[in-house]
């Protein structure tokens, strides 16, 4: 049986982030598994209702974790409390990934939603910290297993150690 891959819209090319752009990643490997009807295609921002463009948000001084458990705030860069969509976000995340059978997921990094191994530190200025976004968070929480864009060849090696078979992989795939 596959283990299908919960994976961040934009990042299968879809301009869907804040400033209506993509973070297209589609590599070979990516094309391939999508080939494999591994992938399943999901934006958690544009699902809770979250229009392109949108102001950025980050989370103050926190992490995804504690705005899940109600302990932090997700504010966009006019001031405007976006907590609770980005909450709600996270749950249709999940949902999906559940409702779709999907055992891990490949995410865009530092995003307030998606990031999984970094986030931005709520000063707005570009500061990076470590930490999860509400969705990896909820997701990891919740038994997923949870990538970034930048871990293909970490994703490789989860896939084939439960699968049992060699994945080759393709060219262009770690081009971080
Ligand atoms: S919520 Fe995730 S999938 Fe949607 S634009 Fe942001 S990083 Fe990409």
């Amino acid at each position: 049986m596959i283990n299908k891959i919960l994976v961040s819209a934009c990042l299968m090319g879809f301009k869907v982030r804040y400033n209506g752009s993509a973070k297209a990643h589609l590599s070979a490997q990516l094309a391939l598994w999508q080939q494999e009807q591994r992938l399943v295609i999901h934006c958690p921002e544009l699902a809770a209702g979250l229009p392109v463009p949108r102001p950025p948000a980050e989370i103050m001084l926190a992490d995804g974790k504690d705005v899940m458990h109600g302990q932090a705030r997700i504010i966009e860069n006019s001031g405007q409390d976006v907590t609770e969509q980005y909450q709600l976000a996270a749950w249709l995340a999940l949902r999906t990934a559940q409702t779709s059978s999907c055992s891990a997921a490949l995410l865009t990094e530092g995003s307030p939603t998606c990031g999984s191994q970094f986030i931005y530190d709520g000063s707005f200025s570009g500061v990076r910290k470590a930490g999860m976004g509400v969705a990896a968070s909820l997701l990891s929480e919740n038994g997923i297993a949870v990538f970034s864009e930048n871990q293909i060849a970490e994703l490789i090696a989860w896939i084939e150690e439960r699968e049992g078979q060699k994945i080759s992989p393709r060219k262009g795939d770690y081009a971080g």
